[in-house]
């Protein structure tokens, strides 16, 4: 009899274990399954993209015999649906995922519809590196209830407001592949998933967000990278430069290399030592060695450390 109570009672925390440990295998393997499942995405949107670059290089080389054939499936393979391979969010600007790295030598655009955004046409500020940031577009200079117009069709993807940074901004995918942004309106005119026309009216121009002064940020981008404007755009004519654009992922994506080394240039930084700390568990804590910490505050690795002491650790 005792012997049954207390199997019993040993079997309740046994059972519930044994669910939750079942609990816990299913959420992991349920976890994996959507990470290969986005991987396998991942790797058919590359693929897709391959066969599509193969497409308009076999153009480049057949020109004479299949620019009719070529131009027909342009129009109806859209080239955007293949690329982002049904990735449609409004929660981030760059939900892509994939980097330079990841993208075909080079990339052929169809920009034949381009249409200026704005009546003005001069430029505030360049794409570039700008105060130990990354500029990641071409401001252009407007007054306060400009018209703004997308530069070609497609349809808008988001429309949000970010007080530090765009202010009231509009991000259109088009039908060519490209991706715009712009930034710092006074008033937005669309709504997301709306289409959009080559040169329709989305918005009047402002100075919302992080900005100095009315004008509008303008960014293009190709699956999720930012590339100057002026690889497309001829500001002193307001035409593009050419019908297709190329993307070459050397020339145009180069600035990440430089654009990660602004952001990893040395700050210094501090730390507050706290009871029981040691030199050595600082500098374990902080991902930096003993010897950095000793010579940054010119102490000897057996010094006294006092509660509160601030610490230079960068
Ligand atoms: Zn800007």
């Amino acid at each position: 009899m005792q012997n049954l109570i207390f199997k019993n009672i040993f079997s309740i925390p046994i059972i519930t274990g044994f669910f939750l440990i079942s609990a816990i295998n299913l959420s992991a393997q349920s976890n994996l399954i959507n990470r290969i499942e986005q991987q396998k995405k991942d790797s058919v949107a590359r693929n897709q993209l391959e066969k599509s670059v193969e497409r308009y290089q076999d153009r480049d080389n057949k020109k004479d015999t299949l620019d009719e054939d070529f131009d027909d499936d342009l129009m109806e393979s859209h080239p955007a649906d293949d690329l982002y391979n049904s990735i449609w969010t409004r929660e981030r600007l760059n939900p892509y995922q994939t980097p330079p790295s990841a993208l075909p030598d080079s990339i052929y655009i169809d920009c034949s519809e381009f249409a200026f955004p704005l009546s003005e046409t001069s430029i505030n500020s360049r794409f570039g590196p700008r105060w130990h940031r990354m500029h990641y577009g071409t401001d252009l200079k407007l007054q306060v209830g400009d018209s703004v117009r997308a530069v070609f069709s497609g349809k808008v993807r988001i429309v949000d407001y970010e007080p530090h940074g765009y202010g009231n901004y509009i991000v259109i995918r088009h039908n060519n592949g490209l991706e715009s942004v712009y930034g710092h309106l006074s008033r937005v005119l669309v709504t997301e998933n709306q289409e959009i026309k080559a040169g329709e009216l989305i918005a009047y121009g402002g100075s919302t967000g992080r900005s100095t002064g009315p004008h509008l940020h303008l960014e293009f981008r190709y699956m999720g990278n930012a590339f100057d404007t002026e690889h497309l755009v001829n500001y002193a004519n307001r035409l593009i430069l050419d019908d297709i654009l190329l993307i070459t992922k050397d020339k145009m994506f180069r600035y990440q290399v430089q654009a990660k080394n602004i952001g990893s240039q040395p700050r210094s930084k501090y730390y507050t030592v706290r009871r029981g700390d040691t030199i050595s568990k600082i500098a374990a804590r902080n991902g930096v060695s003993v010897r950095t910490i000793t010579k940054l505050n010119k102490i000897s690795a057996t010094a006294k450390l006092k509660t509160g002491q601030r610490l230079k650790i960068r």
